[in-house]
């Protein structure tokens, strides 16, 4: 795994919470964990997917419907095959689109009750 702003191998260490990737130069945020849920990626970038993730798991964590299903959802909602629909592997960009997914999901929940009352 390489740095994409340095270009260098990112150097790998074991931590309490798994193994960890980071670029070797100074004050680079750049960090990859093992396993393929994740790309290398900035802190900018580490904090909207974290954002995203809290965001969209908080929606099938409610029960009101299967994270499988809202993977799909989000894929669809995003262009992309749902293969290719991890947070992990997001961009800054995409990865507010999430939050903003997410956003949207609760707002249409909150029309959709509204309806069933009247
Ligand atoms: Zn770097």
């Amino acid at each position: 795994m390489i740095c994409h702003i340095h270009k260098l191998s990112l150097i790998s260490r074991k931590t309490k919470f798994g193994i960890r990737h980071a670029c070797p130069e100074d004050g680079c945020s750049v960090v990859c964990w093992d396993g393929s849920t994740s790309t290398p990626a900035d802190l900018e970038t580490r904090q909207a997917r974290m954002k995203a993730h809290t965001a969209f798991d908080e929606i099938w964590k409610s029960g009101r419907i299967k994270r499988t299903k809202l993977y799909k959802l989000l894929a669809k909602h995003l262009g992309k095959k749902s293969k290719d629909t991890h947070i992990g592997h997001f961009d800054k960009e995409t990865a507010i689109k999430v939050v903003k997914f997410a956003k949207n999901f609760w707002r249409k929940e909150r029309e959709a009750k509204k309806c069933e009352k009247t």
